[in-house]
């Protein structure tokens, strides 16, 4: 069939979309008995968004403060991403890796810039950031011809659910179930350096690498000490370590820089051996990558060594040069800094005895609680309308679009200023 005759057929080959008919109620039932109890009963069903709000079935609104897990980085239904994924998706939607596109090689390209990756550095991409880490950690295998069996990581660090990214993270809760694991990692207490230089003190050249989060986001956005990446980059370096930054939540723009480790008190000026970004990089379009810095890494996963049907795909490639390309046409990392460290501000500035801290870095904030009513918290502005998280019983997670206004993040925090003071969790 011609291309020409195909553009004559009337729309009615357009299918129905399912959300429009259904309360919040229906779907949630229907939820329950088609999709797997792995997350817990959805908070609500949701149906459309714009900008930085969602609606829901029962045609609800909400400010959306956690983006999907900082992913929807231009907040929803984003016109110049919406066009960039259809035209790319109307033109050449897939095609398996014994081909390229245009699209991923400039998007390759891109993304090695904005990481400030030198000359000879590579990327491999993915569609999560589970599946970033687990090439990074199969590159980690193969450093050394394969003699060094250690990997180091850190307590509370999250690095993904595949059984090699689950590996690499810390949580028995996560882990026990599925022991065993691949072997050979070590968890570090968080941002201990006497720790850290006693893990190279002994056998320290059967390191292959140190993974580490610049800011531990499922922990409940916890930076690291300044100068533990500084310590890590210089211990690694000495015993041929590699350091692989997880950048999967912190990097492409969250922060207000394009990674977390370029601000100078996170990153302490040092160039990693490999970063992995996903969440943020396609805008909301499953996108992930493993960026390798320098050619000797970059070559470490040869010929047939690693793989992957979707990485790669054009239209993830689009939307990730889509994403990338309004964050920098529209000034959005400056902004990100600027309203994020505003609004940590006002809400520290609050006074409210519910409110014990605010920490984070550009638009990927926590509010530490001083009880464990973060749960309670979040039940409750999403009954106000606001979508927030708590990763953890003390600690309120935002991590907005970037496109949020100053009324906007104000209106959130209005109603931090009215919470009872004597909430029960
Ligand atoms: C979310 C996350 C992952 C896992 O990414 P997925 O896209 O869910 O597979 C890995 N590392 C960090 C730091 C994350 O925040």
């Amino acid at each position: 069939m011609s291309r020409h005759l195909d553009a004559q057929r009337p729309v009615d080959g357009v299918l129905p979309v399912p959300a429009a008919e259904g309360s919040v109620a229906q779907w949630t039932q229907r939820y329950t008995h088609a999709v797997m109890d792995t997350f817990g009963p959805p908070q609500r069903v949701l149906v459309r968004g714009e900008g930085a709000y969602v609606w829901d079935a029962d045609g609800t609104r909400y400010l959306d403060l956690l983006a999907g897990i900082a992913v929807n980085a231009l907040g929803h239904a984003h016109p110049t991403l919406t066009a960039a994924i259809s035209a790319q998706l109307g033109t050449l939607g897939h095609v398996s890796n014994f081909f390229a596109t245009p699209t991923q090689i400039a998007f390759a390209e891109r993304l090695l810039e904005v990481a400030r990756a030198p000359h000879g550095s590579r990327v491999f991409l993915t569609n999560s950031g589970t599946e970033a880490n687990e090439a990074a950690f199969k590159l980690l295998r193969r450093h050394s011809g394969g003699r060094r069996p250690r990997v180091l990581a850190l307590e509370g660090g999250f690095h993904g659910r595949s059984m090699g990214a689950l590996a690499l993270t810390s949580k028995a809760a996560y882990r026990e179930p599925f022991e065993p694991l691949p072997g050979g990692v070590e968890f570090l207490p968080f941002g201990d350096t006497a720790a850290l230089e006693a893990a190279f003190a002994t056998d320290g050249d059967a390191v292959a690498g140190l993974v580490v989060e610049p800011i531990q986001g499922e922990a409940g956005v916890r930076p690291l000490p300044p100068g533990y990446l500084a310590l890590a980059r210089r211990l690694t370096a000495d015993h041929g370590a590699l350091l692989v930054l997880d950048e999967v939540q912190t990097g492409m723009g969250r922060t207000g820089r394009w990674m977390a480790h370029h601000h100078p008190h996170l990153g302490g000026g040092v160039v990693p051996d490999a970063v992995t970004v996903a969440k943020g990089l396609g805008g909301g379009f499953p996108v992930g990558a493993l960026v390798a810095y320098g050619e000797p890494v970059a070559t470490l996963l040869g010929r047939g060594q690693h793989g992957t049907t979707f990485g790669g795909n054009p239209v993830a490639a689009a939307a990730g040069l889509a994403t990338i390309g309004v964050i920098e046409r529209d000034g959005l990392l400056g902004h990100v800094a600027r309203l994020g460290a505003a609004w940590r501000e006002r809400i520290a500035g609050l006074g409210h005895p519910l409110v014990a801290g605010v920490r984070g870095e550009g638009l990927l904030v926590a509010v530490e609680l001083s009880a464990p009513v973060a749960p309670a918290v979040q039940a409750r502005a999403l009954d106000a309308g606001f979508v927030v998280n708590a990763p953890t019983p003390t600690a309120l997670r935002l991590a907005p679009p970037f496109v949020l206004t100053d009324e906007q993040a104000a209106s959130f925090t209005d109603f931090l200023a009215a919470l009872p003071h004597d909430l029960e969790a």
